[in-house]
């Protein structure tokens, strides 16, 4: 098939309420450019910049009809670069409304909302599920590959909270999916990853009350690292599920390595403090800041943005506390980081999961890591300015770090942390749900019009 004429994307601009925009032409860029910029070269043929469920439906069908090859974008975050292609981008942005019901604390959202929106409707009725630490990413991307958040040990994952939501298949129809109706799709969106089996135009979710809470950044130096690491992976496994952990080891350029625990405690700071006590007897660190905050104040000190620069990020699953030698492995690693001209440098971090997130059933959503204690994730990034040479060495170090700490973790991958360097990503992100989700994907995409590099 020939590559679309100017006349058939001003034929899709006359389709739409919205708008299509082609490369060179402003607003281009901020609707089509990755997070990630290591996939910034990656230029769209054009974009729409979709208004309403019904320019959904026009630009999958304008996309089938002209043979181009179509992806989503909410939030454009996608680590792996999925919600960006060389056809059309469609862009959800504008359709970012989020309604709240107090009294039902059901929440629907449009299927472009960012987690600034979602957290701007829920606030004022003292209600929340477990929602990403950026304002930017986007819900669409966050619940499909599962989402997971400083309060999810207690609230489950985004996608537990999940209670219908709506999709827009490639041939063009609207299915309503909850848990009776179109049952195996909504089974699906819970983990199967986005942009796999259509556009997801409404997500409705189930909030819960949420009260004051306390915060904590605690900072250590490098030589405190083995003990710290250490006692704080007891700290979480006898820990309540109210609290909440990111357990760190980052260097940056030619400086040394730097170990923090950031996270948040349902309750009080004077009980934080409590649970905390055991590391804090262990390493005094440098920097400690331990305070009673409202819900809302906590999610503000939680909230991250990275310097937007290119970035690899490798990720394990871990049931049990990495023992001394893989941390001791991890930190030698960390030490040798290669460098680059990003601030962002590289490292690892445990996230704490395990709690409400162990208590759903393996197949009981598309999302397998049920018996995860930890998220185990390794990055490095490096400046669009940097040389070919910089960008291998980090490579090569991400990669080198992940094959020497295999052996003490599973096998099993964040789908919502794409890693396209994975080479069995089918098994690690979705594990003995893949066969499931493939056969979904023959059903409601059999032609396979949403395909990108790690597409079901
Ligand atoms: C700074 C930062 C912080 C993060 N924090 C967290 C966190 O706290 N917890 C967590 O679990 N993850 C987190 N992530 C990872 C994030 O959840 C994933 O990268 C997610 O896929 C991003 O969603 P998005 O909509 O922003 O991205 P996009 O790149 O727009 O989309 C990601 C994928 O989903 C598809 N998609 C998006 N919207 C839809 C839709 N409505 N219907 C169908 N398909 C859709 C896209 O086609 C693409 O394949 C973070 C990422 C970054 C960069």
């Amino acid at each position: 098939m020939r590559p679309p004429a100017e006349t058939d994307w001003q034929r899709l601009d006359r389709m739409v309420a919205g708008r299509v925009r082609r490369p060179g032409e402003p607003g281009f860029r901020g609707a089509s450019t990755p997070f990630n910029k290591r996939f910034a070269a990656t230029t769209p043929a054009g974009v729409v910049s979709v208004a309403n469920v019904e320019d959904v439906r026009r630009a999958i069908e304008w996309a089938r009809d002209s043979g181009v090859a179509a992806v989503a974008r909410s939030g454009g975050h996608s680590y792996a670069g999925h919600s960006v292609n060389t056809g059309l981008v469609i862009d959800l942005s504008a359709m970012n409304t989020v309604s709240a019901n107090g009294s039902t604390g059901l929440v629907t959202t449009a299927g472009g909302a960012r987690m600034a929106d979602v957290y701007a409707a829920i606030q004022p009725h003292e209600m929340a599920f477990a929602l990403g630490n950026s304002a930017t990413v986007g819900i669409g991307g966050l619940v499909l590959g599962g989402g997971c958040g400083a309060t999810s040990r207690v609230f489950g994952l985004t996608a537990d909270a999940l209670v219908a939501t709506t999709v827009v298949t490639a041939d063009g129809r609207l299915l309503h999916c909850d848990a009776n109706e179109n049952a195996d799709l909504f089974w699906a969106c819970r983990g199967g990853g986005g942009g796999n089996f259509g556009i997801n135009v409404s997500f409705t979710f189930q909030a819960r009350p949420v009260a004051d809470c306390s915060t904590y950044v605690l900072v250590w130096d490098r030589a405190d690292a083995p003990k710290v690491f250490s006692a704080l992976q007891e700290v979480v496994r006898r820990g309540p599920d109210e609290f909440a952990a990111r357990i760190g080891v980052a260097k940056v350029g030619g400086s040394e390595a730097v170990v923090s625990a950031v996270g948040q405690h349902l309750g009080p700071a004077s009980e934080l403090r409590e649970i905390l006590d055991p590391v804090l007897a262990v390493a005094q660190p440098v920097h400690t800041r331990i305070a009673d905050r409202t819900f809302w104040q906590a999610k503000d000190d939680l909230l991250h943005e990275t310097a937007e620069d290119a970035f690899a990020v490798r990720t394990n699953i871990v049931t049990e506390p990495l023992p001394d030698e893989a941390v001791a492995t991890m930190l030698s690693f960390v030490d040798s980081l290669p460098g680059s001209g990003s601030p962002d440098g590289g490292g690892a971090a445990l996230f704490s999961w395990g709690g409400a997130i162990n208590r759903v059933g393996r197949t009981d959503t598309a999302f397998a890591h049920r018996d995860a204690m930890f998220l185990l994730s390794m990055d490095t990034s490096w400046a669009e300015t940097d040389e070919p040479a910089v960008v291998a060495a980090n490579l090569r170090w991400l990669s080198e770090l992940g094959d020497a700490l295999s052996p003490y973790v599973s096998d099993g991958a964040f789908q919502n942390f794409m890693d396209p360097d994975l080479a069995d990503w089918r098994t690690a992100y979705y594990g003995v749900n893949y066969p499931r989700l493939r056969k979904i994907k023959d059903r409601v995409d059999p032609d396979g019009f949403f395909t990108f590099a790690q597409s079901i």
